[in-house]
């Protein structure tokens, strides 16, 4: 059932955002909707939105164990999230442990390349301009964030990724890559927001030798590959194999 909520603030590709009663928090509610390609591509996906949204709550439950400031508060129910209220900063901050996706595209970096240090890159979050990659040079020019900000940005990115690789190693999988995106909060602190799932990390299941079959995020959605949900729910299950249940407001 939809917890109360107040009136919509802002509805996203995956995620709807609802006013709360007090003016530092909102709900997030956990959409069915998949896209890709910048929407080009998209389908509803019976239950992605509640697996979406308990695995992004044990993920941030997670960090906040590790003292990465984040805005998840609580869950609200299976596909609603309560979170702190934040002004998003316009980036996709993305970190790779290995080469794949765009970065094969645009790049003569091979397929499967370990990446040690692990990459970053920043791109402006845009539909209208299809997310761009930054160069310094132009991430000055759109004055987006304060140097202490972006030196700020990187460091808790390169931290959730040290965290959330060696947890999901110990399940078997592998963080091959990830998007973040930081907001600012009411006292103007910097903090992970958005969500941790696999519509925005590519995760490969360790226990499989096939390159199509191991992948367990949205690269089975783009590529047509099939069993979308159930390999979301088999990182879920592996997920709440090892920790206890998200906390719930209600
Ligand atoms: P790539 O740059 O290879 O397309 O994506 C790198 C990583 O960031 C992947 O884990 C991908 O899922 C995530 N990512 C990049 N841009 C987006 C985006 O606009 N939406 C979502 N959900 N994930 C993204």
């Amino acid at each position: 059932m939809d917890p109360a909520h107040g009136q919509l603030l802002y509805e996203g590709k995956a995620k709807r955002i609802f006013h709360t009663d007090f003016d530092d928090r909102v709900l997030v509610e956990f959409k069915n909707d998949a896209t890709a390609f910048n929407a080009l591509k998209h389908q509803e996906l019976e239950d992605k939105g509640r697996i979406n949204c308990q695995i992004s709550a044990h993920l941030f439950e997670l960090l906040e164990a590790e003292g990465i400031p984040n805005h998840y508060l609580s869950l609200a129910s299976e596909c609603w999230m309560v979170a702190q209220r934040v002004e998003i900063i316009p980036l996709e901050v993305v970190v790779r442990n290995i080469a794949t996706g765009s970065l094969c595209r645009e790049t003569p970096i091979a397929e499967g390349k370990k990446l040690l240090p692990p990459l970053l890159d920043l791109y402006f979050k845009d539909d209208n301009l299809g997310d761009p990659l930054l160069t310094e040079s132009r991430l000055l020019k759109l004055d987006l964030l304060s140097s202490k900000e972006r030196l700020e940005i990187e460091k808790l990115a390169f931290r959730v990724n040290q965290l959330l690789k060696s947890f999901l190693e110990k399940l078997d999988l592998t963080l091959v890559d990830f998007k973040l995106e930081f907001g600012v909060n009411k006292q103007g602190q910097l903090l992970v927001s958005d969500e941790i799932s696999p519509d925005t990390c590519r995760i490969w299941d360790k226990r499989e030798g096939d390159n199509k079959r191991r992948i367990l995020d949205k690269d089975r959605f783009r590529q047509d590959l099939g069993g979308v949900v159930d390999a979301y729910g088999e990182v879920l299950k592996r997920i709440q194999g090892v920790s206890s249940k998200p906390r719930n407001c209600s």
